[in-house]
């Protein structure tokens, strides 16, 4: 089984989008490992966006996501890192599509609403930097049969 990480971003947050955000992952079928509610300190937030620290966002960036608390979570299920990028949609809201989280709610990349690994390799370090092994669940949902042949 493989895991992502996501953060609701503090837009998202403060825009009371946490119920309907946590609802599309659980009602595809994903299973919730890891989630804190939880104030970023600027030294995580240049960590995790790290390999933008060249670009001209990056100080404005780090500046938003430290500036009111996010949702970070830990979601596992088949080529899941895949499929919750399929659900966020495009980094830029003006052309992600509709349906998707992006789509449906952002209109601006800088407030874009929620943040998902973009690889295996990137989800793995995601998820080491945001939380211990302690702070992740490992249970196996009741309806697994249900959702895989
Ligand atoms: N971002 C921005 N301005 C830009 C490009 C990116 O503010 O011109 C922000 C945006 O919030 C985005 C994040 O930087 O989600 C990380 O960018 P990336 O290209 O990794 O997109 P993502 O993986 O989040 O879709």
């Amino acid at each position: 089984m493989e895991r992502t990480f996501i953060m609701i971003k503090p837009d998202g947050v403060q825009r009371g989008l946490i119920g309907d955000i946590i609802s599309r992952f659980e009602t595809k079928g994903f299973s919730l490992v890891g989630m804190k509610f939880m104030s970023v300190s600027r030294e995580l937030a240049e960590k995790h966006y790290g390999v933008h620290k060249e670009r001209p966002f990056f100080g404005s960036l780090v500046d938003f996501i430290t500036s009111s608390p996010v949702v970070a979570m830990v979601w596992e299920g088949d080529s899941v890192v895949t499929s919750a990028r399929t659900l966020i949609g495009a980094t830029n809201p003006i052309t992600s599509a509709p349906g998707t989280i992006r789509g449906d709610y952002g209109v601006t990349i800088g407030r874009n609403i929620i943040h998902g690994s973009d690889a295996i390799e990137t989800a793995q370090s995601e998820i080491a930097l945001w939380f211990s092994e302690e702070e992740l669940a490992t249970w196996e949902s009741c309806a697994k049969s249900w959702l895989y042949e």
